[in-house]
């Protein structure tokens, strides 16, 4: 009996221990929560932020205060099958998640894969935001492209005027869809699209609408902010998937930051 209410004691101790150990470690981390159950890590697809960070994300720093309009996804469930080829990430053949690998460099892209049991379906690709068509063609590396220039905007909350007003700044983007089924697409040349519109389905994969590579879509922003230019060429929107130096990836954003 005496041994019983020994045991009891010691452990309540213990337990009350473990609750101010718990409590110690979530205030010397701010946060209740480790990183990996945080809200933004789940909604930005788990495996694909917790990979972006492992790269250089490339992208221009921006204010805390910016938020920026959510996209429509170019595929459904985007963020989470991002999860082989994020924006920014360094390739080559000797590194690459995918096998055989025939590019090299910093991808100017986001990779967004098929799920096991989508090899044969129709995965539908969708316009991010209003838009006017810019090509619908087939382009070495991707098979079938389709470029389409998009106006989004982003809220800037404004604290300095003592109103908190936001200010609403409007940015030509393009967006480059890649890996196409080419037949599929009805769109041409100055159309004009809404945010949401399908555009096509992708390539089947390792046919030459699919650029013959696996099932996928390579999904870029090309932004024009800025005003320079350093891919050389000029050429605007530049549809390169990847560049050859970091300084380069400038031109683009990362699309995981729109959803
Ligand atoms: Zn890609």
């Amino acid at each position: 009996m005496k041994n019983m209410r020994r045991n009891t004691f010691f452990t309540i101790i213990g337990a009350l221990v473990a609750i101010f150990l718990l409590l110690a470690f979530a205030v010397y981390r701010k946060t209740p929560f480790p990183d990996f159950f945080s809200r933004s890590f789940m909604e930005q697809g788990g495996i694909a932020e917790k990979e972006k960070k492992l790269f250089f994300s490339g992208d221009a720093p921006s204010t805390e205060q910016e938020t920026r309009l959510r996209l429509v996804e170019p595929v459904e469930n985007f963020a989470k099958r991002v999860f082989k080829k994020p924006f920014g990430i360094l390739i080559s053949p000797e590194n690459s998640p995918i096998s055989p690998e025939k590019f090299r460099g910093y991808h100017t892209g986001a990779d967004a894969e098929i799920f096991p049991g989508e090899e044969k379906k129709n995965i539908f690709v969708s316009a991010v935001a209003d838009g006017t068509v810019i090509s619908a063609r087939f382009a070495v590396g991707y098979g079938g492209l389709v470029v389409i220039e998009h106006e989004i905007e982003e809220l800037i909350p404004n604290k300095t005027d003592g109103h908190n007003m936001n200010k609403i700044k409007r940015e030509k983007i393009y967006g480059i869809y890649g890996h196409i089924r080419l037949s599929s697409v009805i769109i041409r040349p100055n159309d004009q699209v809404k945010a949401g519109d399908i555009i096509g389905v992708l390539g089947e994969a390792y046919s030459d609408d699919a650029g013959g590579e696996r099932k996928h879509l390579h999904f870029g922003l090309f932004s024009v902010r800025n005003g320079s230019f350093v891919d050389g060429q000029g050429a605007i929107p530049d549809i390169r998937g990847y560049v050859e130096k970091k300084e380069e990836l400038f031109q683009w954003r990362n699309p995981l930051q729109f959803f």
